[in-house]
């Protein structure tokens, strides 16, 4: 398998390379050449663990690697870090099925990933025989910050500077990050939102001259972020898992077609399950949820992508994003996999802040369907659906709840339907409890979390347990523009 940039059709790479490289020349994406197809049934599939079906999935993408290699990786990821057995679970509530993906160490989705990332990329610096220790840039909204930080701490030959937008992540969010242990990890709070710490992180890897100082003090860049094909692939696994469940289960017979719904910023999570589609896992549609941020939906109806509107803070701040990065994979196979017009695309994207597709382009995504969630409708979904079963989601997860109810309602279509869940109600308490009753407004955090704890009937997680009394070891604050000297500073 070789993986080739959507913006240079003559550079490919292994996926060693490309998960050590992060991000191609000129700012594309590495995308496998081919999409695999599973060689492997779905009965025996569904008879498989966790780490077995994830093997199956990237054994295809990953063919350097021994199969010694992938599940040492495989089996260093998901372990007892996760606090259950089958890693992601589903959980049936108001006839949906939500894939928990929220039973890693920092109890959202990009654990699923980003607990592997650190094993592939080392096993990767090995193979192509790098001396440099390894620097992860990151520019986070909340989640990605503490799962990278949590994946690569006091992880050897791996440094990690992470990003975020001060004032734009929940206080639980940036406590589990600027309580990090471990020497290799540095947490700076920019003040600016997502995109500008995003924009700031992706000029750093390519900054010729700053890469030069870098590697004279023996270090090297990659990233940590969506982007990498080292998080992509291991998300692909998950949706493959689901549908092997949902037939052990009974739930569908093998063949059976389902839907999947997710919530989206980056357009990482939902671009993995459209990988397993092609794949051969039987997905009809893959449902777009956006919050008020909802950039994507407006460019599914119109085949428009605009960026240029207000840039909404959101109680599902994890989606607010304006420049969804995994989109570009999609534009670029909607255009036949041409890296100049592809190209030409993301120029345009840069210059004007906005694209348009072809008829043509638009007619091979008729497998998506994007709707978004107000505000309002996200708090609703909550408290309609505890009320209703007792479950309790997390703002995000609500999102693509609401989104879902509003797909039946105007198709009808009453295909099962696999919900990515991808926080836990813990990682957003304050914003979930509100959203139940307005008495709990004025609670102080932690007495938010125990009663969460007691209307929701699950035990307070691990990762909420251990930022109640920890100490505070990352205090730093800088400008945009200070970036790059954050970087250096850390790690001279
Ligand atoms: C990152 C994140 C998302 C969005 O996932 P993408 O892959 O960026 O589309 C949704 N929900 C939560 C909780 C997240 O952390």
């Amino acid at each position: 398998m070789e993986f080739v940039s959507t913006r240079n059709k003559n550079e490919t790479v292994t996926a060693s390379e490309g998960i050590l490289k992060g991000l191609a020349d000129n700012s594309g994406l590495y995308v496998p050449k081919e999409i695999p197809k599973l060689d492997i049934g779905m009965d025996k599939l569904s008879k498989m663990s966790y780490q077995d079906v994830a093997y199956e999935v990237m054994k295809l993408y990953y063919t350097d690697f021994t199969e010694e290699e992938l599940r040492n990786c495989i089996n260093n990821a998901y372990d007892s870090k996760f606090d259950t057995k089958e890693i992601a679970p589903i959980k049936e509530s108001d006839g949906a099925f939500f894939l928990e993906l929220f039973h890693g160490k920092t109890i959202a989705f990009k654990d699923m990933a980003l607990s592997i990332l650190p094993h592939l990329m080392i096993t990767s610096a090995r193979k192509n025989n790098v001396s440099n220790d390894i620097v992860i840039l990151t520019a986070t909204s909340g989640d990605t910050g503490k799962a990278a930080l949590a994946g690569f701490a006091d992880v050897k030959g791996t440094k990690i500077v992470v990003f975020y937008p001060d004032g734009g992540v929940s206080r639980i969010q940036e406590l589990q990050m600027i309580t990090t242990k471990g020497d290799n990890t540095k947490v700076v709070g920019i003040d600016g939102n997502f995109d500008e710490a995003q924009t700031g992180v992706k000029k750093m890897f390519t900054d010729a001259d700053l890469n030069e100082r870098i590697g004279k003090m023996g270090y090297q860049f990659s990233s940590a972020n969506s982007i990498n094909i080292g998080r992509l692939i291991p998300q692909v696994a998950y949706y493959v898992y689901a549908y092997a469940k949902m037939v052990d289960r009974n739930e569908i017979s093998n063949g059976d077609l389902i839907n999947v719904c997710v919530p989206t910023g980056n357009f990482g999570n939902i671009l993995a399950a459209f990988y397993a589609k092609n794949m051969g896992v039987p997905i009809a549609k893959l449902i777009c949820a956006s919050n008020e941020n909802k950039v994507l939906y407006d460019f599914f109806k119109t085949g428009v992508y605009d960026k240029n509107r207000e840039f909404v803070l959101t109680n599902s701040p994890s989606m607010d994003i304006l420049i969804s990065s995994n989109l570009e994979r999609l534009i670029h196979l909607s255009c036949g996999m041409d890296s100049d017009k592809n190209s030409k695309l993301m120029n345009e994207l840069i210059t004007t802040g906005k694209y348009e597709i072809t008829d043509d382009m638009k007619s091979r995504l008729n497998d998506f369907y994007g709707d978004f969630a107000t505000e309002e409708e996200t708090c609703n979904t909550i408290r309609e659906l505890y009320n209703k079963t007792g479950y309790i989601i997390d703002t995000h997860t609500a999102v693509a709840k609401c989104v879902y109810d509003k797909y039946v309602k105007a198709t009808g279509d009453t295909t099962k339907t696999v919900i990515a869940s991808t926080a836990s109600p813990f990682k957003f308490t304050r914003s979930v409890m509100s959203a139940i009753d307005s008495k709990y407004d004025s609670w102080d955090d932690f007495d938010l979390v125990d009663e969460l704890s007691s209307l929701g009937k699950v035990p307070v997680p691990g990762a909420i347990e251990e930022i109640r009394e920890a100490n505070i070891l990352h205090d730093t604050k800088c400008k945009v523009n200070e970036m790059e000297e954050a970087v250096v500073e850390f790690l001279k």
